[in-house]
């Protein structure tokens, strides 16, 4: 990219490079509130501020947002942003096989927004979503359970639901598929009234908590929440955590291992039952491990290589999905985001 972008499209372009350097996310979300700050200016008064050097004077600009709004506002790259773009704008070149695999995926089927624990708006992640050519997405927030991740209580996902209306009728032919990240309780049931989760175009179940539990407990509550009719996805069915992760308010958490469970019979269930079982391209998570992919691979699984993106920047990283993949010879016609909206939804509702 090299084109002069408007400011507050430049700030977040820069905000979605930051992201993908890695960045921590407080310096990344500097760039993003600032572009809304911009936004809610509306045009004459951007020209005044920037005519009269008081843009800094607004909360949410600081000197370095504040030079990135004044250089695109006068038609040139920010310094700032021709700094990122050499250093990040070219992916990293995936192998020809693995790349050939993720130019087949026509969506993503885990992504959160600031609903939940994501940082940021629902029409934030569509657009990147649609910047990568991608034809959907299902928006999974959390469920109610999740407090830690401000899950989403019925009244608000019935809320988010209405939003999700009006925005797809904005975006089309882009589709936002309505959907949810639902906790597997520890009975195995689902963290949502049946009656919402009826609705819900994609279910991804996932455990969250009790990790630790005994293999034969955590069997069995897989078992129960795969034969679901409502799950469409099994998310990162390990719960593995390979390095440190920073969460919301500062906290870290810490690597943790694999949880135990019978792979050979919840992977068995999954395709006895239709659900997918979720190839999560997190960097810190890469679940399952391989040694279990394979094991899917052969039992006969479907599977969804999904990101798990909690910011627009993270819809990047369906590659790390895809090496893994294409690394335990997954079949593209087994990965259910291969197919078109169509297809996907008869799938889902099936
Ligand atoms: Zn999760
Ligand atoms: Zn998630």
């Amino acid at each position: 990219m090299s084109d002069p972008l408007p400011p507050a499209a430049a700030l977040r372009r820069i905000a979605f490079l930051l992201e993908r350097a890695r960045e921590p996310t407080h310096r990344v979300a500097a760039f993003r509130t600032a572009a809304a700050v911009v936004d809610a200016l509306g045009p004459d008064e951007l020209d005044r501020r920037i005519r009269t050097r008081t843009l800094t004077d607004l909360r949410g600009i600081g000197p370095k947002t504040g030079a990135a709004i004044v250089q695109a506002h006068a038609g040139e790259v920010p310094e700032y942003l021709a700094r990122l773009e050499e250093a990040h704008g070219e992916l990293v070149p995936l192998a020809d096989d693995v790349a050939e695999f993720r130019a087949l995926l026509r969506g993503d089927l885990h992504v959160h927004s600031d609903w939940s624990d994501g940082g940021s708006p629902i029409r934030e992640m569509a657009e990147a979503a649609i910047g990568l050519g991608h034809e959907y997405m299902a928006l999974t927030d959390h469920s109610p359970r999740l407090t830690v991740a401000n899950g989403l209580s019925p009244e608000r996902l019935e809320r988010q639901l209405d939003v999700v209306a009006a925005l797809n009728e904005e975006l089309a032919p882009f589709r936002i598929l309505t959907g949810i990240e639902c906790d597997i309780n520890v009975d195995g049931s689902l963290d949502q009234t049946d009656e919402l989760l009826g609705r819900l175009d994609v279910v991804v179940a996932s455990v969250h908590s009790d990790l630790r539990a005994d293999s034969a407990a955590m069997t069995e509550r897989m078992l129960t929440a795969v034969a679901d009719p409502h799950t469409d996805v099994l998310g990162h069915c390990t719960g593995r955590l390979l390095i440190p992760r920073e969460q919301r308010e500062g906290r870290r958490q810490r690597p943790r291992p694999e949880s135990s469970f019978d792979a050979e019979a919840v992977f068995s269930a999954c395709v006895e039952h239709g659900t997918a079982v979720e190839i999560n391209s997190r960097p810190e998570r890469l679940d399952p491990p391989l040694r279990l992919l394979n094991l899917a691979v052969d039992l006969g699984c479907e599977f969804a290589v999904d990101t798990d993106a909690h910011a627009p920047g993270q819809l990047d990283w369906q590659g790390n999905g895809c090496e893994r993949a294409v690394e335990c010879g997954v079949p593209a016609e087994r990965v259910v985001n291969t197919r078109t909206v169509e297809d996907l939804l008869a799938w889902t509702a099936g």
